[in-house]
């Protein structure tokens, strides 16, 4: 399997500019500066089906050419790097490993859609990565592959790193821009769009690390060979992050379209001291649920949609049968509370209500009410509010009550379910 993100990971130093430039590193960047129209390179990333990995999954080249070419403002290009989804780790790798992976797609980003200033805003706790980024910034600056002039062309770009502070909120892309004007992070309506009106009121393209870590090597190898690693519409491989209970948790490079048991039981090694498998969440905590009958979905962002789950941000969090799945939802549902904004009222007072009601049930002091009120609750969180955190709550959530509604009913009714014993503590 040929890798594209994780290419340099082996390699020692791979973090260092002459490392990078030893394995082909910036020759992509000077063969779109000095050969290629930024119309073509939108093309190229177009046809090679490259998705936008930090979760939407959003077709990467058709978000670029939303970016109007009549609109006198500057443009500018946003990096998501916030990656704050629980079950999510694969973005703080390329920032530590490979950090001019990241510089050179944006470079080439930056050209195709006429942008001289990128930001990328990193998790307030991934100092290493930010460490690493701004290192590496420094290097490509001294080599003339940022600043004036790039590579002896006239095009310009400068990078700044933005630290967050810590709000998960903050990975929703408004609120991140608003986070990065220095402002309090609360998503934005929309429309407008990012793209017409994004950072300081100008045009403004958002893209996730890994998304921009694939622009270099689909530039140097072409869309037809980015594509055909991949499946139908999902090109490329992405980053897996498989985390709970697996022999071997990490990250897995691998194919869009791999199969969720490959990716369990071949590669992460199966279940911890050969359980059963009882539930996964495929993309990040605000994922459905799938269970052991769906272990054969293709993990890409169509198959998974399909499913009646979303291929999310690539974290795939493993949960063993000694699982008590209302002590799981419990949990979900107090980041939510926690992580709630506040701006508007059917998350902000609906978050909270979800996971007081399903602390009751799980300490056994629910009431029959509780579950019977606690679909309704949900249901009425998503589709009400400004951004898709509220829709988060509700497909979350309710999976786990469709899915393990006998385990509910049994804190209710028996106030315990057999399994829960060993989590009392975490959940107080
Ligand atoms: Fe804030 Fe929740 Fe409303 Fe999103 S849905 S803006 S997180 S209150």
């Amino acid at each position: 399997m040929q890798k594209v993100t994780t290419r340099n990971f082996d390699t020692p130093n791979s973090f260092r500019i002459d490392t990078y430039i030893k394995n082909q590193g910036y020759e992509a960047a000077r063969k779109a500066l000095t050969q290629m129209t930024p119309a073509q390179v939108i093309d190229e990333v177009k046809n090679a089906n490259l998705r936008g990995l930090g979760g939407a999954g959003f077709a990467t080249g058709m978000k670029w050419s939303f970016i109007p070419k009549d609109n006198p403002k500057p443009k500018y290009l946003v990096v998501n790097g916030d990656e704050g989804e629980p079950g999510t780790f694969k973005d703080k790798y390329i920032l530590e490993l490979d950090p001019h992976a990241l510089i050179e797609g944006m470079i080439i980003t930056c050209y195709a859609i006429g942008s001289h200033k990128g930001y990328v805003y990193i998790r307030g706790e991934y100092l290493k990565s930010i460490e690493r980024l701004r290192s590496a910034i420094q290097e490509a600056h001294q080599k003339g592959f940022l600043g004036k002039g790039i590579m002896g062309t006239s095009f310009d770009l400068e990078i700044v790193v933005h630290q967050g502070a810590g709000a998960y909120i903050c990975g929703e892309e408004t609120a991140l821009l608003e986070s990065l004007e220095g402002k309090k992070g609360f998503p934005r309506l929309k429309p407008p769009f990012p793209a017409v009106v994004g950072l300081f009121g100008c045009p403004t393209v958002i893209n996730n690390v890994e998304t921009l870590a694939c622009v270099g090597p689909i530039i140097l190898k072409g869309a037809q060979w980015y594509a055909q690693l991949g499946c139908e519409k999902n090109g490329g491989n992405r980053i897996f992050c498989v985390s709970g209970h697996v022999n071997k948790p990490g990250i897995y490079e691998l194919p869009n379209g791999t199969t969720l048991r490959e990716i369990i039981y071949q590669h992460a090694g199966g279940i911890l001291n050969g359980r059963q498998l009882k539930a996964v969440i495929p993309g990040g905590i605000s994922a459905p649920l799938l269970t052991p009958d769906q272990l054969d979905v293709k993990m890409d962002f169509d198959s998974l949609k399909a499913a009646g789950t979303m291929a999310g941000s690539g974290g795939i969090i493993v949960m063993d049968d000694s699982t008590c799945m209302v002590w799981a939802a419990m949990i979900a549902a107090r980041f939510y509370a926690h992580e709630s904004c506040g701006q508007c009222s059917p998350c902000r007072e609906g978050s909270g209500w979800v996971y007081r009601n399903i602390k009751r049930i799980y300490h056994g002091e629910g009431r029959p009410v509780d579950l019977k009120n606690l679909p309704g609750i949900v249901g009425n969180i998503g589709g009400n509010t400004i951004c898709a955190f509220g829709d988060a709550v509700t497909m979350c959530i309710s999976s786990y009550v469709q899915k393990f509604r006998h385990e509910f009913e049994a804190h209710v009714n028996e106030e315990k379910c057999g399994l829960c014993s060993k989590h009392q503590e975490v959940a107080n």
